[in-house]
């Protein structure tokens, strides 16, 4: 199964990728050598193909319903019969044989006619096969060729196509011929999932081969529709960047290939060794820059090693660390802080109705999971490593890496290469971080500086929530004239005091002030951005006119059911979410004694339509607001505001968005008198 990429930087909310991670390894796998032959044009498909299945297993082979089996031996005898077509497949039952069996298949049918303005959702969940002149996306998920499930599939495939046509699946390049206006290229693979992922379209080749740590020579390929052929060269330079970044830090690519291959849908996909993305997805600037590098990586981290799904993905943190992370790490210690503090501030907007343990996210289906199993389990990592250090921590990736390519592991794995590395018990760590719902809720609660013979000393007061976290923590001493110095102390009580020593008379103190630690912000620390009213499924509606159109915004703005409250009610105490016309906006505002819009949005008021921001209420949840001059500058925030989640405030001139910012965090912070 393609997994799904990219969808959060695009600012679209993904759906499952599907039921399917095959409990391979368990079934012996399945040889098969096939070859296909479409039809971009005549959307035409036919195959053949011989599958030799191991002894000792019962078989359920199935096939799209849209494909009929024109022959269909076992051995070399009549074909079985084909249960009634269930949930748009054919089955076939074959019992348990002592030997092995050679089975040979030809099918054909007719493929779905591509509508190239599906949205990446839309293709995630309508797993038909589609093609066209302009391209050609036969996911695994529809079944487009015979698949005998559970098992993983080693599988030699010639793939024929008209001559203008290039076709692509996960796999080693393995020969390729033009005869007849036709082209045949062939792969080989081996791969865990029992079906195949295969695009096609009328791409331009550029094509390098780069030796691997180990000597291997590996092709890389970008496999791009004409119009951005061009970008062909600089995309390869950069998949070698992280090819040589990955290999360094954890071990030898384990593939023979990788490819950039363009769709003309706006997608992301991730495979082994090949990533799918929209012509206009890879135009976008960080495409190249951070996501071609988190979809390489995730050769080692999901591919390489596959995550025992039943027990928790942990290869989406891992590689949200090693690639997003590491590359604000490498741009500076501001950039780092910065989507530390993004990823907090997210933590906070998804409110404690939609926060599950680490353990429990599988796969990303929504934006609140992505809050979870990629930014929290970053952050999870980040802590790991600045507990053990990095030396012990790329040690453990290494080993874990030597032990586990090519097979199934869990977290418990994990944490056993980082014990071994470290030699220390990390499973109080694990434990809190994975089985535990939520964050500690820290609190700088008293301060206060003495002098101390020829030093200074600082007794500091921490409280968390209850039951504490075991918790590393930064307590930053400030200076007149601006110089800082951290002191990392061990929190592992509800209330502690700690005592620091400095030469300097220290000025103030601030915990965590850069965000190292996974916590829940405290109000004042998380200034509110939009992102909470879209993802917190306790947040109430109110609409204040147009509301039609006001409703229409709300639904699409959030990712909950919608809980409606009349304007003339009185304001809940939930998180609110205020939409309407400016006017009404303002009366109802005024009416509850809300805070009215902030002067920053006036700034811009010649050409703005609309304006959107969040406030915190003295008591209670944050105000979301959504006001528009007339209904029809409502409707038009429908597309653009979704993009907007991570800002505290936006106006907007029509679509566009001419100003926008984030409120700054405070954090806690004590001034020191001491004497
Ligand atoms: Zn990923």
């Amino acid at each position: 199964m393609p997994r799904a990429a990219l969808g959060a930087l695009l600012g679209l909310v993904l759906a499952a990728p599907g039921p399917i991670h095959a409990a391979a390894g368990d079934a012996a796998p399945v040889r098969a050598d096939i070859e296909v032959r479409f039809d971009p044009a005549t959307r035409e498909l036919s195959g053949r193909g011989t599958w030799v299945v191991a002894a000792g297993h019962a078989w359920r082979v199935t096939l799209g319903e849209r494909f009929e089996v024109q022959r269909f031996l076992v051995d070399g005898g009549p074909d079985p019969v084909a249960t009634a077509p269930a949930e748009g497949l054919r089955a076939w039952r074959l019992p348990a044989a002592p030997r092995q069996r050679r089975i040979e298949i030809t099918w054909r049918g007719r493929l779905e006619a591509l509508d190239a303005s599906l949205d990446h959702r839309a293709v995630l969940t309508n797993a038909a096969p589609v093609t066209a002149p302009r391209g050609t996306f036969l996911p695994a998920a529809a079944r487009w060729h015979p698949v005998f499930e559970g098992a993983g599939l080693a599988y030699r495939i010639v793939i024929d196509v008209p001559d203008g046509q290039r076709a692509i699946v996960p796999g080693t390049p393995a020969g390729e011929r033009i005869a007849d206006g036709r082209r045949l290229q062939a792969y080989t693979f081996e791969q865990p999932e029992p079906a195949i992922d295969l695009m096609a379209g009328p791409y331009r080749v550029t094509e390098r081969s780069h030796t691997a740590a180990d000597g291997r020579k590996i092709a890389l390929r970008a496999l791009l529709h004409p119009e951005i052929a061009d970008r062909g060269d600089g995309d390869l330079d950069a998949v070698e960047r992280y090819l040589r970044l990955y290999e360094d830090w954890i071990g030898p690519y384990p593939y023979e290939a990788f490819s950039v291959v363009s769709s003309p849908t706006p997608t992301g996909f991730g495979m082994p060794t090949l990533t799918y993305l929209g012509v206009d997805v890879l135009r976008l600037p960080f495409i190249r820059d951070t996501s071609l590098g988190h979809e390489v990586l995730h050769n080692w981290w999901g591919n390489g090693v596959r995550p025992d799904y039943a027990r928790g993905n942990w290869s989406e943190g891992l590689t949200t660390f090693m690639a997003d992370y590491a590359y604000r790490e490498q741009a500076g210690a501001e950039a780092a802080r910065e989507m530390r503090l993004a990823w907090l501030r997210d933590f906070v907007a998804l409110g404690s109705a939609a926060d599950r343990p680490l353990s429990a996210f599988t796969s990303r289906t929504h934006g609140a999971e992505q809050v979870v199993g990629y930014h929290k389990a970053a952050m999870v990592f980040l802590m790991l490593r600045d507990a053990i250090g990095n030396e012990a921590f790329d040690r453990a990736l290494r080993a874990f890496w030597r032990e586990h390519r090519g097979g199934v592991a869990s977290w418990s794995d994990l944490r056993a290469a980082f014990e071994t590395a470290s030699k220390q018990d990390l499973r109080p760590f694990f434990a809190q971080w994975l089985d535990r719902t939520g964050a500690p809720s820290l609190r700088l609660a008293a301060a206060s500086a003495v002098r101390d013979g020829s030093r200074w000393r600082v007794d500091v007061e921490l409280t968390q929530s209850s039951p504490a976290y075991r918790l590393r923590v930064p307590l930053a001493l400030q200076f007149d004239g601006g110089a800082d110095d951290t002191h990392w102390v061990n929190f592992d009580g509800e209330r502690q005091r700690f005592t620091l020593h400095t030469d300097r008379r220290p000025a103030a103190v601030t915990l965590d002030p850069k965000a190292y630690v996974f916590r829940r912000l405290a109000p004042g620390e998380a200034p509110p951005i939009l992102r909470q009213a879209m993802l917190d499924p306790a947040t109430v509606t109110v609409l204040a006119g147009a509301a039609t159109t006001g409703e229409a915004l709300a639904t699409r703005f959030t990712e909950h059911p919608l809980q409606l409250r009349a304007a003339t009610a009185p304001p809940p105490s939930q998180p609110l979410l205020l939409v309407g016309l400016a006017s009404e906006v303002d009366r109802y505002l005024a009416r509850h004694g809300l805070p009215r819009r902030p002067p920053e949005l006036d700034a811009t008021a010649g050409t703005a339509t609309a304006w959107v921001w969040t406030t915190e209420r003295r008591a209670g949840a944050p105000l979301t607001v959504v006001a528009a001059r007339d209904e029809s500058a409502l409707a038009a925030l429908a597309r653009p505001l979704p993009h907007y989640g991570r800002q505290s405030w936006l106006v907007f001139d029509g679509t566009t968005a001419i100003a926008r910012g984030v409120w700054p965090s405070r954090p806690q912070r004590i001034a020191l008198a001491g004497g």
